[in-house]
């Protein structure tokens, strides 16, 4: 241990550091290797409509299965994926792996329903995100309103001209976009009756903890985004009151464990068939 002058001794901090960097090298190396050898999977969650009781909607939730690690959750290697730029090879695959496999229930005979899948800032600033966008739909034969593309406010909010550009052409393409963990970030009320998003998706923490101030949030929220002509979607229901508040409240959709968890896509079949 090397002390400084002062007589502390940083070196644990400095070793710290540099055990974190090799922490990240070797997760980015690992990421890398994921996209190649097909490591990546994408898990499904139900949104059901509740006013006709049916499954609209899955979300596309990413899922890594790491050969000795075994499932790893997204809020674990997204952030890096998207410092190293591998997001955008990910995100890739994310897109055409959702569209595709929405395409074959479809072709299953499943009822049709929507894919969400969720987009980071370095996707949605691609400049050729439409174009890919459309290639994709093109490969898998999904038609447009079947998927609906997920940003954050936060994401909504900075570029605002070239975010509006892009939305309207996602729009112009048939797709959907809806504003995810809406409540946690920057909301602009001008922006919101401006962008062509077509839902709101209220973030889980407003839903999830009963109080009466979450609850005049949500009810608020569901109020704003039906007379701006925006569906609304309630992120983390858990509980049977939640529902029933959601219910109350005229909330378009829910989605949460207390209906279904994120499954992969077998055990997804399986349940619908369960649901009939
Ligand atoms: P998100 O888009 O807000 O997704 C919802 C998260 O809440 C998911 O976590 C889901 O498993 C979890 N969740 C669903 N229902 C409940 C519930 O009732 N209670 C609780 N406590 N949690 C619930 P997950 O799968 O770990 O994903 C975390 C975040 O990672 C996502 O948040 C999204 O921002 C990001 N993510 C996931 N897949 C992708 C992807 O393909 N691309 C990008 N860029 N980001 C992704
Ligand atoms: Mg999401
Ligand atoms: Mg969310
Ligand atoms: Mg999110």
């Amino acid at each position: 241990v090397i002390k400084d002058k002062h007589g502390s001794n940083y070196n644990i901090f400095e070793s710290s550091i540099s055990e974190k960097f090799k922490a990240m090298l070797t997760m980015e190396s690992e990421l890398r290797k994921a996209l190649k050898y097909d490591q990546f999977e994408l898990h499904y969650q139900p949104q059901k409509c509740l006013t006709s009781n049916k499954i609209v909607g899955v979300e596309a939730l990413l899922r890594w299965k790491h050969p000795v690690k075994g499932y790893i959750p997204p809020g674990e290697f997204i952030g890096l994926a998207e410092k190293t730029g591998l997001i955008i090879d990910i995100g890739d695959w994310v897109m055409n792996e959702a569209c595709r496999e929405n395409k074959a229930w479809q072709d299953k005979g499943f009822q049709p329903m929507t894919v969400s899948v969720n987009l980071s800032a370095k996707q949605f600033y691609q400049r050729e995100l439409v174009d890919k966008v459309k290639k994709t739909l093109q490969n898998t034969g999904l038609s447009p309103e079947y998927l609906e593309l997920e940003i954050t406010e936060t994401m909504a909010m900075t570029n605002e001209e070239n975010i509006l550009e892009t939305m309207y052409h996602l729009r112009k393409l048939g797709v959907t976009v809806s504003i995810d963990d809406f409540g946690t970030g920057y909301s602009s009320f001008k922006y919101l009756s401006v962008f062509p998003v077509t839902k709101l998706k209220i973030d889980k923490m407003f839903i999830n903890e009963n109080q009466k101030q979450n609850q005049a949030i949500v009810k608020s929220i569901i109020h704003m985004s039906h007379s701006l002509d925006m569906k609304v979607i309630a992120e983390g229901v858990e509980t049977i009151e939640q529902l029933r508040f959601l219910t109350k409240e005229k909330c378009d959709e829910m989605q949460g464990f207390y209906f279904s968890k994120p499954l992969p896509p077998e055990k997804l079949t399986k349940w619908f068939r369960t649901i009939g």
